[in-house]
């Protein structure tokens, strides 16, 4: 039954009405966000001491040039302050990260974090009639952020071997479709020349979410920016760049689809601080170069491990792994479930997602430095112990 917003009362100043009963506010919201179910984000734990293997976080911190940067934007006097707004296009980190990937800086914009970007495409380019495609699975920010804008979105299986379904989104009609690649949480990595048929024959926008890019083998996909108009390449520095905490992200395209974008854009999207941090950041390329590297090469130690023990997993071009465990040649979710309460126990976090059927038999496990590896897989040793 439809509950009627008049009938109830006023909102009070208490927890109850005039009339005894409880405010509801879910009662005035628009129709779309009524039932909204909203995106729920991998557990922060409070205090100490934990092994935080579970939101895809940089296990090193960011380049030393990052502090001293933000450090001069406090001292900087008059005209550096944080009385001031900052420069509403963050112009300076524009043009620097297009400068990174080869481009100019009317080919990018910047955002608070890439999930500011997400939505801002999203705000931009879907509605009750554009609708968004993307992969089943994919990050499940997505379909939030569909369901607030009214837009329908739709769900496109992997082809074999996690592969691209070019013919069958070609033929849907949506009107902007969302690659996550290298994929989450899959953490299946495609090739350059895999994202370039995708966008060669299809007639829509394909934004590609290569927030893990900086892990996998291909690299960037902002290289086919130039050539494809229909290209929107959106990374984060929260991965590669180890500024998690400082929300940065960016798009990457052809200037009239930075152009639409910025239209939906906040003023002063992005911070005085983390402007300088980011700028100071995507300048130290040595830094993170050797850093990545030594995640990816803690990658292919920890896919070894998994080997050895018989745990499924899925090869990764990210800096994460999805894993199925086993306990006496059983895999399921129980198994899963009982790996993850086990490692949570041992203060380890890892990511599980009960919910999904497609995923619940898996856990995935975030990479971080080879000594919170040893602690990840000791546990994980005494789990396989404790099942005999
Ligand atoms: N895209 C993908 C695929 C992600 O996993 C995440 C982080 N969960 C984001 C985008 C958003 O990153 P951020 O908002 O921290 O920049």
């Amino acid at each position: 039954m439809k509950k009627d917003r008049n009938k109830q009362s006023a909102p009070a100043g208490k927890a109850g009405g005039k009339n005894g009963k409880v405010f509801d506010a879910n009662l005035f919201a628009a129709e779309s966000v009524k039932s909204l179910k909203a995106y729920v984000p991998g557990e922060q734990p409070s205090g100490g001491g934990w092994v935080k293997l579970n939101t895809n976080e940089f296990p090193y911190p960011p380049s030393p040039r990052v502090a001293e940067a933000i450090i001069a934007e406090l001292k900087g006097g008059r005209d550096a302050n944080l009385r001031l707004y900052p420069n509403p296009e963050s112009r300076a980190l524009r043009r620097a990260v297009a400068e990174h990937f080869g481009l100019e800086e009317k080919n990018a914009i910047i955002g608070n974090g890439s999930d500011d970007i997400l939505n801002l495409a999203v705000r931009a380019f879907a509605d009750k009639n554009l609708r968004i495609g993307a992969m089943r699975l994919s990050y499940s920010l997505y379909p939030v952020l569909a369901n607030i804008q009214g837009a329908k979105y739709e769900e496109f299986d992997f082809g074999k071997n996690f592969s691209i379904p070019t013919r069958r989104i070609c033929e849907s009609g949506v009107n902007i479709f969302f690659l996550t690649s290298p994929n989450a949480p899959t953490a299946h990595g495609y090739e350059i020349s895999e994202v370039e048929k995708l966008l060669k024959s299809f007639k829509g926008l394909v934004l590609i979410d290569e927030a893990y890019a900086p892990f996998s083998k291909a690299g960037s996909a902002a290289c086919l920016v130039k050539k494809y108009k229909n290209a929107i390449v959106v990374c984060t520095m929260s991965k590669g760049w180890a500024l998690a905490g400082m929300r940065v992200g960016w798009a990457l395209a052809d200037e009239s689809a930075i152009g639409v974008l910025d239209k939906v854009r906040d003023s002063y999207n992005v911070d005085r601080l983390a402007q300088a941090a980011a700028l100071a950041a995507i300048k130290d390329k040595s830094y993170y170069r050797r850093l990545c590297a030594k995640i990816v090469s803690t990658r292919a130690a920890t896919e070894k491990f998994f080997d050895k023990i018989g745990f499924g997993y899925v090869p990764s071009s990210a800096n994460f792994i999805l894993v199925r465990p086993a306990a006496n040649g059983k895999s399921g979710a129980d198994v899963a479930a009982d790996l993850f309460g086990h490692l949570k126990s041992e203060k380890i976090l890892v990511r599980y997602f009960a919910s999904d059927p497609l995923v619940n038999d898996s856990l995935r496990v975030t990479v971080g430095t080879p000594e919170e590896m040893e602690k990840f897989k000791e546990s994980v040793k005494r789990w396989i112990g404790s099942q005999k």
